[in-house]
């Protein structure tokens, strides 16, 4: 399934049922009404995008 932004954002949370299925929940949809729990696939935007693993690092430690 293309799941679109989603399949490589922070904020996604991967569930599979017991026959096989996969669903993606957004997290951010616990704190911002802006968010649907479980958005329509594929998401092609989304203001609350951030892409696995590119989190700025915290200040003061350049590497
Ligand atoms: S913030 Fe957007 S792209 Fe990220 S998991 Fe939620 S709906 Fe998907």
């Amino acid at each position: 399934m293309d799941a679109g932004l989603c399949e490589t954002c922070a904020h996604v949370k991967t569930l599979r049922n017991d026959r096989g299925s996969v669903f993606y929940m957004c997290t951010l949809a616990d704190r911002d009404a802006r968010f649907r729990r479980y958005p329509p696939l594929p998401v092609r935007a989304c203001e609350g995008y951030e892409r696995a693993g590119e989190r700025p690092a915290a200040p003061g430690k350049s590497s």
